[in-house]
């Protein structure tokens, strides 16, 4: 009974997610479906089989799945129906506003096109705003682990297509592998961007350093950091955050996930809420990581006996954190 409480509790709470990666929303079922519906051959024999392979010891294991997962994705009825899968769920959450990352290399390097991605993300993000109330954007995201002269040849492929979804491309990001992809690798197309009037995230400080976050928001001129729990390394930039305000979008459930904590009594959210930086909980990729953003709330209240003011502030932070 306590916890169907604290269930509807935060539920009933307006929220923000912030740190969402629509690939990351593919159920297995949906790997499946659309692997049948596209004729895709997996590697794997049944659903079963695929989700004995979420066992993930690092952030590198788990992408390694996830690309493969993100291979089934061709028509633009695809991307509309992952996106409108994930709608349903944050809905029922109690999510009133999203802002969703997506990779536009993980499919224009399969050769499906930038125009494909863009229209099935962009009809279900409307549908969403008209039957669900959810209000949303997108975040063109680049990955880390290609080149910057790569991010910039998807960035000019994108830009003819700005006007067209000017009301929800508002946003750049940087995702995929962290460690040995610092930020200053991508300074250039990151300065392009805030000249064409892109806000800007960045994944940073979830296994690299303390000081990738500080690049991020120094080279970047990242506005939000995506993880970000590394922090806590450095006093000095903690400061900075609390001072400035600077979201953190911390992913709890991943985090355990992949091994960035052993035990969620040991995330340092708390830690950094009681400190007054501005932290929000969201999902990442929730269809692998074992929750979508209620999910994460509930964990992470039970293993750090957050208070019912503090469950009110973290989401009140992510809405004051919206773009
Ligand atoms: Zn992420």
């Amino acid at each position: 009974m306590e916890l169907q409480e604290l269930r509807s509790f935060i539920r009933g709470l307006p929220k923000a997610e912030l740190h969402l990666h629509i690939e990351g929303t593919l159920e297995a079922d949906m790997i499946f479906a659309l692997a049948e519906r596209n004729k895709v051959r997996l590697p794997y024999a049944d659903i079963e089989s695929l989700k004995r392979a979420y066992q993930f010891t690092n952030l590198q294991s788990f992408l390694d799945l996830y690309y493969a997962g993100a291979a089934v994705l061709q028509t633009e009825q695809d991307f509309h129906d992952m996106t409108w899968a994930y709608l349903q769920r944050a809905a029922a959450d109690g999510v009133v506003h999203t802002e969703i990352m997506f990779d536009p290399q993980t499919h224009t390097s399969r050769g499906v096109v930038i125009e494909t991605v863009f229209a099935g993300l962009a009809s279900a993000l409307r549908q969403g705003q008209q039957e669900l109330g959810i209000s949303s954007s997108l975040i063109f995201s680049f990955l880390r682990h290609l080149s910057e002269a790569e991010a910039f040849a998807t960035l000019e492929q994108a830009l003819p297509l700005r006007e067209q979804y000017a009301d929800l491309w508002l946003s750049v990001g940087l995702d995929s592998s962290e460690k040995g992809n610092p930020p200053e690798k991508f300074q250039k197309v990151f300065a392009r961007c805030k000249e064409l009037g892109f806000r800007r995230v960045a994944h940073a400080g979830e296994e690299g350093p303390a000081s990738y976050v500080r690049d991020a928001l120094d080279l970047l001129q990242a506005e939000r950091i995506d993880h970000g729990v590394r922090s806590e390394e450095d006093p000095a930039l903690m400061q900075h955050l609390r001072q400035e305000q600077v979201p953190l979008t911390v992913c709890p459930l991943s985090n355990l996930k992949l091994c960035v904590v052993t035990d969620l009594k040991q995330h340092n959210l708390k830690r950094m809420l009681e400190q007054g930086l501005c932290v929000t909980v969201n999902s990442d990729d929730p269809a692998y990581f074992g929750g979508y953003i209620l999910d994460n709330y509930m964990a992470v209240a039970q293993a750090l006996d957050l208070s019912r003011e503090q469950l009110v502030q973290l989401a009140q932070n992510s809405m004051n954190a919206r773009f």
